[in-house]
């Protein structure tokens, strides 16, 4: 059977889906009832009442995410709408659970516009620690988180921006070391101009990118002031527009150090890639495949190219499972009410470092025993590595209590200690 028929089975087995609900407490006694439900449930009830934060203590909001989708741009599938979406957004559930032991309600809200969507995510504050959006096409989604991080008080997150911004970043970080490349310096160009991109460009500018520095293309071409002059490019593309007289992306890449793909699988030629400055660093992230193999790039020329892309059967994948379990798991352990730029930038920090660290044997083991060591080609951790959560959890915590976004303190010694366990 392949792969397709093997995913149908495995989603159709009984009991059908992934996911289920389990209870925490014993119900073996009528005693255990009546405090499980009524009348015993009536005094942490009121206890809320009196006392909102102790919802904390009382429920499982703490550990508890909702991930909301409407099922407008789902994988590479397109607008397939909210029943459609579900089995993705169960799958999301299950890697909360695996990464990261954290629990998730999946919302697939038959809702395409963005007030109402706003307005019903907005209504389920009460029973979730934390939001994340996904799979929700641009610009609507810019629109909506904007709006939810600003009205909410628990964090919101958009996988599909930061995820990508995040992981994508701590390997730019460590390419642009090996390559003997500075930040402030490089000249980036960006394929794509969507959820995806735009999020890693303003990353990138937060990590120490110059702004000036990026050109931003989109399936027209260079976006410069002059489209933007003539309408037409929306209020988030615009922010990357470059003022050059046009092009396009062959044009762009001339010279550039940096090539990011998040757009459409083999638009970038041998020769776009040999038109790049010396060692050129190309992050070919379109999937399923990429805007160049990784092969061809490579091939391409003599000097080192650092190359990424989102496939596991190649280095340096790109997967957002790298961020998104353990920014959450860190976000709720302080309770934080937002994942803010801090925490992102703690958490694509602890990433960089922990690539430049010894992999442990069970790792290498558990990617076919080709050695990983800090270089060209490993360059961000792998997803199974089990020290992604309890490196970037922390870091995360200590900077939403350093940002303060944190509703309570905890010890960070003993805190990795705890996850380490
Ligand atoms: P999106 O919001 O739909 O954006 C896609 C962008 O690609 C749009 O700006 C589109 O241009 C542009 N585009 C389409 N054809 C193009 C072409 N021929 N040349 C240049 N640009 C072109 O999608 P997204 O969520 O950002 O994802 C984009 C891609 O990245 C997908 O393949 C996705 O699977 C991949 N991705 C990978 C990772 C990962 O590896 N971890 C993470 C996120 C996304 P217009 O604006 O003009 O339509
Ligand atoms: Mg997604």
């Amino acid at each position: 059977m392949g792969l397709d028929d093997d995913a149908r089975e495995y989603h159709r087995r009984e009991p059908p889906g992934k996911i289920a609900i389990e209870t925490t407490k014993p119900t073996n006694t009528q005693r255990d009832l009546s405090l499980a439900y009524s009348p015993g449930v009536a005094a942490p009830c009121r206890d809320i009442a009196a006392e909102p934060e102790s919802v904390f203590e009382y429920t499982a909001k703490g550990n508890l995410v909702a991930v909301v989708s409407n099922g407008s741009a789902v994988l590479g599938l397109g607008d397939i709408g909210a029943s459609a979406s579900k089995p993705v957004m169960e799958g999301k559930g299950v890697l909360f659970k695996r990464f990261a032991d954290i629990d998730v309600f999946d919302i697939e809200l038959d809702i395409e516009e963005v007030d109402p969507f706003c307005e019903a995510v907005k209504a389920m504050e009460p029973t979730f620690g934390g939001v994340n959006l996904e799979d929700i096409k641009a610009p609507e989604c810019f629109k909506i988180e904007e709006r939810l991080r600003e009205e909410m008080d628990v964090p919101v997150f958009h996988d599909d921006q930061h995820g990508t911004a995040i992981i994508s970043g701590a390997a730019l970080m460590n390419a642009t070391e090996i390559s003997g490349k500075d930040l402030s310096e490089i000249d980036i160009v960006f394929s794509g101009a969507g959820a995806s991109a735009i999020a890693s460009a303003r990353f990138y500018v937060s990590l120490g990118a110059k702004k000036e520095n990026i050109t931003m293309c989109d399936s027209s071409g260079i976006i410069t002031e002059e489209r933007v002059e003539n309408g037409g490019v929306n209020e988030y593309k615009s922010q990357f527009a470059s003022d050059v007289e046009g092009g396009d992306l062959a044009d762009a890449m001339e010279d550039a150090d940096v090539f990011v793909g998040l757009s459409v699988g083999g638009i970038v030629s041998q020769e776009m890639v040999r038109s790049m400055a010396s060692d050129p660093i190309i992050f070919a992230m379109a999937n399923p495949d990429p805007e160049i193999t990784y092969e061809d790039a490579k091939d391409a020329r003599d000097d080192t190219v650092i190359m990424a892309t989102g496939r596991s059967d190649y280095p340096n994948m790109v997967n957002n499972v790298l961020g998104f379990p353990f920014l959450f798991r860190g976000a709720l352990d302080v309770r934080a009410t937002e994942i803010n730029e801090e925490m992102k930038r703690a958490a694509a920090e602890a990433l960089a470092e922990l690539a430049r660290k010894d992999v442990p044997d069970a790792v290498v083991k558990a990617y076919g025993d080709d050695p990983l060591q800090f270089g060209a080609d490993y360059v961000i951790p792998k997803p199974l590595d089990p020290r992604v959560l309890f490196e970037v959890a922390p870091s995360v915590a200590k900077a939403a209590m350093d940002s303060e976004s944190a509703r309570t303190e905890i010890d960070l010694e003993q805190y990795r200690e705890r996850l380490e366990a």
